[in-house]
């Protein structure tokens, strides 16, 4: 956030503020950027996330791959707001982001539902997604 953001503070003072953002996996960043906020004088902090909660390892090339990295896995979305410090928190819902886009069939949902379109490889895998499972 010091490089890439520089909050200026009489911008900040005293204002309801609202984030929006693509995802929470650790939620580690954006709990940075909150506290921040708050010490710039921010009245309120509300986050807005234009995807789904991420529930569950991605083995498909992004990099999250194990539960227990995925704050939405094993939080509530009321513990969540209390961790990152928020007013308020939402995220879009599955349904809502497969009315967004044409041809939702075709969308590999398994970070959020566990529905895996390519199923685990099974025994020869090392990925910790099958050591966490439900
Ligand atoms: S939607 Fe599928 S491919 Fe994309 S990050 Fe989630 S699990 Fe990985």
């Amino acid at each position: 956030m010091q490089v890439k953001i520089n909050p200026v503070k009489s911008m900040i003072k005293g204002k309801r503020i609202c984030i929006v953002d693509d995802s929470i996996v650790r939620g580690t960043t954006i709990r940075t950027r909150v506290k921040k906020l708050r010490e710039l004088g921010a009245a309120e902090v509300h986050f807005r996330v234009s995807c789904p909660p991420i529930k569950h390892p991605c083995f498909y090339g992004i990099d999250f791959s194990s539960k227990g990295e995925l704050i939405a896995a094993n939080h509530s979305i009321a513990e969540i707001e209390r961790f990152i410090g928020l007013d308020s928190l939402h995220y879009l819902s599955i349904d809502g982001l497969l009315r967004s886009v044409s041809h939702p069939e075709k969308y590999c949902l398994a970070c959020f539902n566990g529905d895996y379109p390519i199923p685990c490889v099974g025994d020869g895998c090392s990925r910790a997604c099958l050591e966490v499972s439900d």
